[in-house]
């Protein structure tokens, strides 16, 4: 059995990576870095996936969020790697939560006149996980065979565009399933658990990015984080940690864990509604389009799975 194999290290993500204790950031930087930046080389692979040259280097030592000089909003997810190239006859719309509210966001559905399974990606709940909600923006642009595909990109819209993790000083990741009269980070995450409560789809994604903790170093890195294996269909979450595993798929092998930590999106989904989920990590050493290429490689994995794509 697969899931014997697996290695689960509970204690971690009470500290580790985006489930730290939330600092304010902007611009994504923290004093306890390194001055004399190195930075991870770009391993972005529109083909056969080569074992990533960052393994020759110490993590621990990269820069977080490197900067890049291209606009994802001019580009296309096959500009990123070898998927999202068919062109299907589905329709795209969009429909709003908390529609005229300060919080207001917008929820991207893309549908097939095939009927099929449905998928919703919940991108960048934390706004300074660039690649996560850049990810989830160009799925916007893709079209799929069968189902239905929602998207929320980026979900924390304010973060996003501070790069700040949180929602009125309060982490929008650890408040599910959120109060509809509460606080900022509470009326986002009620309207969202409201939605993907209401459509029901057959899996949900979380999409994060993770960086070094300075001060007691642990480190989450490129990983999935489930809560449980028992809402999974066949071995899904064991086959693609395989698949990444023997380079497969992603320019970075991926770490699991489990469970996702009390209040967030992952553990709230998966236990109060059963629905699979799980939260994808993209490490910020590593370069943006790497990021986003392991982020969208991740999402086509599943939608392959399920029929989507
Ligand atoms: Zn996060």
């Amino acid at each position: 059995m697969k899931r014997f194999t697996l290695i689960i290290m509970t204690a971690a993500l009470l500290f580790a990576g985006c489930g730290s204790s939330g600092e304010s950031t902007a611009g994504g930087q923290s004093a306890a870095e390194p001055t004399d930046f190195s930075y991870a080389p770009v391993t972005v692979t529109t083909g056969t996936t080569e074992s990533a040259a960052t393994d020759e280097v110490s993590l621990e030592d990269l820069a977080i969020d490197p900067p890049y000089s291209f606009n994802p909003d001019e580009m296309l997810p096959s500009d990123f790697g070898d998927y999202f190239k068919t062109q299907y006859n589905s329709v795209t719309s969009t429909y709003k939560l908390l529609a005229g509210d300060r919080y207001e966001s917008e929820v991207t559905m893309i549908k097939s006149p095939v009927d099929g399974p449905s998928v919703y990606v919940i991108a960048g709940i934390h706004g300074d996980e660039e690649a996560a909600w850049q990810a989830g923006k160009l799925l916007k642009k893709i079209s799929i065979k069968a189902g239905t595909l929602y998207i929320i990109a980026p979900a924390n819209k304010y973060g996003a565009v501070s790069l700040s993790r949180l929602i009125d000083s309060k982490d929008p990741n650890r408040v599910w399933p959120g109060d509809k009269n509460g606080n900022g980070a509470e009326k986002v995450a009620a309207s969202i658990f409201a939605d993907v409560k209401e459509k029901s789809p057959d899996f949900v994604f979380d999409l994060h990015e993770a960086r070094i903790i300075s001060d007691d170093r642990d480190f989450l890195g490129s990983s999935l984080i489930y809560t449980t294996l028992d809402v999974f269909p066949d071995d899904l979450f064991m086959d693609i940690i395989d698949d990444a595993q023997n380079g497969i798929i992603c320019n970075h092998k991926l770490n699991s864990y489990s469970p996702g930590p009390a209040g967030s999106v992952n553990r709230t989904i998966t236990e109060k509604l059963g629905i699979p989920t799980f939260t994808v990590e993209t490490f910020r050493g590593y370069q943006m389009e790497d990021r986003i290429h392991d982020q969208l490689d991740i999402v086509n994995w599943v939608l392959k799975f399920y029929g989507l794509e």
